[in-house]
């Protein structure tokens, strides 16, 4: 497999205040990680930021207005409880775009199978008109969009495994059937949505998870929920939210996953990515919030990636 990692230094640059989970710090234990020899044939590549008319793909311009007003010339400012700005937050959401958008050019005209996308802020919960939990702009929905308008896909989707359920990213998608938003989550938890009767035009499929529960009843409902439906959907993209935050260290959170089984997940998802989508897969870094977790957890990930 050929994989390429879009990475930024802009990514680093947006800050959130001192003791905020989602920290620059979590981009920089990642790195560490893939310094590791194995990583030596991952092809790295600069993201660079997008245009502002890529957001309009899954947001109103309202949306890219008031994101843009929030942005503080100096210092933070608390945009959305617990969303915040800084100055460079805005290059930054953009560049996680442009990567996003390079790597469906990337899989689509065959330069790579698939890619991960190293990016800060996340997108997952960023509603067509809300930015929400620590995102501002849905880079998995735009992403999914410009695969079918740029390269002609007809069928996307979208596998959220994030602890959080994609609150964002269902909404998106809530009434357009050609494409499948699956998320598993922790229920009860933030934000509150991801129950199983949320079905959208039936391109929806919820598997809450209960606290406490760990590798057993994730694999399990991955095998009878999640696969089956992407499988059956023949897709011609695979995007992947890929949250690290259902880690058993993580903080935000009370399942107990370990690495492996963001790795079984990952495998998974490639065999039906080579039955119907020539493999390509693009994967967007979401939560995760313990270092050590996330950087272990997104690194069997991404060697899973290269590796097949
Ligand atoms: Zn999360």
């Amino acid at each position: 497999m050929t994989t390429l990692l879009f990475e930024s230094p802009i990514f680093l640059e947006h800050k959130t205040p001192e003791g905020h989970p989602e920290r620059a710090d979590r981009l920089r234990a990642l790195n560490l990680a893939l310094e590791h020899e194995r990583f030596q044939s991952l092809v790295r590549k600069t993201a660079e930021p997008a245009s502002e008319d890529f957001v309009l793909l899954a947001h109103p311009e309202a949306h890219l207005r008031a994101v843009m007003k929030a942005i503080p010339e100096e210092g933070i400012n608390q945009f959305e409880s617990d969303t915040y700005a800084s100055p460079a937050s805005l290059q930054a959401a953009l560049t996680a775009i442009g990567g996003a958008i390079s790597a469906v050019d990337a899989v689509f005209t065959g330069e790579a199978d698939n890619a991960f996308i190293a990016a800060r802020p996340p997108g997952h919960h960023a509603e067509r008109s809300k930015a929400m939990g620590f995102c501002f702009f849905n880079s998995a929905a735009i992403a999914a969009r410009h695969a079918q308008k740029r390269h002609g896909a007809e069928r996307i989707a979208i596998v959220d495994w994030d602890v959080h359920h994609g609150n964002g990213t269902q909404d998106i998608f809530w009434d357009d059937p050609s494409v499948l938003f699956c998320s598993t989550h922790q229920m009860p938890l933030y934000p509150g949505t991801g129950a199983k009767d949320e079905v959208g035009a039936g391109n929806v499929v919820n598997a809450p998870l209960s606290p406490e529960t760990g590798s057993d009843h994730f694999r399990e409902a991955f095998r009878s929920r999640v696969l089956p439906r992407v499988t059956e959907f023949r897709p011609d993209l695979i995007v992947i939210s890929a949250g690290f935050d259902a880690h058993h260290r993580d903080p935000l959170a009370q399942l107990h996953l370990v690495a492996d089984d963001f790795d079984w997940a990952t495998a998974k998802l490639m065999d039906i990515a080579e039955r119907s989508a020539s493999n390509r897969v693009v994967s967007l870094l979401e939560g995760g919030y313990d270092l050590q977790g996330l950087a272990e957890s997104a690194a069997l990930h991404i060697h899973r990636l290269m590796r097949g």
